[in-house]
């Protein structure tokens, strides 16, 4: 494979940016390779600067539900743009999108817009803690909230109750307040509780990981989230920034039957326009300035084009109902990659749900945080190199899910399986 042009762009962008890229995990560093500079992208395929085509499982990390440059949101996009690109005053977009999102996922009555997923964590934080009066949230170690101070804390195995930043330029004080459980380990859970009683403001959980690799909730974790906070009076947040509109229209919180008292989304609500939003129950919402006192706010909020975007998608998504379909395309794949796997002798472990699948090579299945990070990323590294030069694009990082679209045709997973196949035999 050819990346002459990537390679030049790559050195230039150094120059000008920091890294080179925008976000950090665009930089395939993990993968100790250089960032393909792509040019277009259409349906399920994405081209680079030096004309390579592939089959892309990551979809912008998310939002390409429908595949890239999906005809009727670029219409969509189209009309709406040629009307203004920003009013900075209300508009009708506005009110349906929070019409539609409310509509589809259970546990929300009210819905503020924001501009990312980050900015929706901040937020929801803020009001958490000024309609409790509380303090003290509760995260879980490998779950990724965004790029916000107090969520950004991993904490070592050692310091599992003490919020310990993982980034200069965060305070500690800033994340004083922030208490690691683990993922799947609902005692974890009840013991901060214990130790921290009536000062915890919020749990916030990713319903399903995806952040740490795909890792789905095991049967009753979820409900004892639920159970545990509602004897405690502590506000369960689900972030289903990833998951919401992915795993199934109503997102996680729909499949499992769980409802939080807040949620947070973004990526498919913005139809591939940055997008993040907040929302849950009424009387929690109604905090949120100008309603109430808890202040948040944003100049390009709910901007038109944005919402043009997510708009056409959430309703294309309720027309068609594409997660059945979805959800054969993920457990397929998974399917093949397992029995590639065993007949390569390769330890593997599989998840699917909805549009969203992950794999780990390790041993034993994957629970939690320190099971993933036990998993063998080398031969990651040199399984994701061969399936790139075989024109499978995957998120350049051992602890990323992936995605598939409703453009990803039975021919571009078939070459999916075989390449994976021979990714696995090669040393
Ligand atoms: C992507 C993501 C975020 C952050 O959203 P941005 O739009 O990148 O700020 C937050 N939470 C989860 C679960 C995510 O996957």
């Amino acid at each position: 494979m050819q990346i002459t042009q990537s390679k030049q762009l790559f050195s230039r962008a150094q120059q000008r940016i920091p890294g080179g890229v925008n976000s950090p995990v665009r930089a395939f560093k993990s993968v100790n390779m250089t960032p393909l500079f792509i040019t277009r992208a259409q349906g399920s395929k994405l081209y680079d600067a030096d004309g390579n085509e592939f089959i892309d499982f990551v979809g912008s990390w998310g939002p390409m539900i429908l595949g890239h440059a999906h005809t009727e949101v670029i219409r969509k996009l189209e009309e709406t743009l040629l009307k203004g690109t920003s009013f900075g005053a209300p508009t009708e977009g506005e009110i349906l999108l929070a019409e539609m999102v409310c509509e589809a996922v259970p546990s929300v009555e009210m819905l503020r817009l924001v501009n990312s997923g980050s900015e929706a964590a901040m937020a929801v934080l803020r009001v958490a803690r000024g309609y409790t009066g509380r303090d003290k949230i509760i995260k879980f170690e490998g779950c990724y909230h965004g790029s916000v101070d107090p969520l950004l804390v991993q904490a070592g195995s050692g310091a599992m109750t003490l919020g310990i930043p993982d980034s200069p330029g965060v305070p500690a004080s800033f994340v004083e307040h922030t208490l690691q459980a683990k993922f799947n380990d609902l005692d974890s859970v009840i013991k901060l509780v214990e130790e921290n009683s009536s000062k915890i403001a919020a749990v916030i959980i990713e319903p399903v990981a995806g952040n740490m690799g795909m890792i789905p909730p095991e049967h009753g974790f979820l409900q004892g989230l639920r159970d545990l906070c509602d004897r405690e009076g502590i506000l369960l947040i689900f972030d289903e920034v990833m998951s919401g509109f992915r795993v199934d229209y109503g997102g996680a919180q729909a499949l499992f039957g769980v409802l939080p008292d807040m949620s947070i989304f973004g990526k498919i609500i913005g139809g591939g326009l940055p997008v993040g939003a907040y929302g849950g129950r009424q009387d929690i919402m109604l905090q949120v300035a100008p309603a109430g006192p808890v202040y948040q706010a944003g100049t390009l909020s709910g901007n038109p084009l944005a919402v043009a975007a997510g708009l056409s998608t959430l309703e294309i998504l309720r027309k068609e109902n594409p997660y059945p379909e979805l959800g054969q395309k993920t457990s397929w794949l998974s399917g093949e990659f397992q029995s590639a796997a065993e007949s390569a002798g390769v330890p593997l472990q599989t998840q699917a749900m909805g549009g969203m699948f992950g794999f780990f090579f390790s041993e034993t299945p994957v629970r939690n945080y320190q099971d993933a990070l036990n998993s063998d990323v080398e031969r990651f590294t040199r399984f994701f190199r061969s399936m790139l030069n075989q024109g499978i694009y995957l998120a350049p990082s051992a602890f990323e899910s992936l995605f598939v679209s409703t453009a990803h045709s039975e021919k571009d997973l078939e070459r999916t399986a075989r390449a994976f196949r021979k990714a696995l035999q090669e040393k």
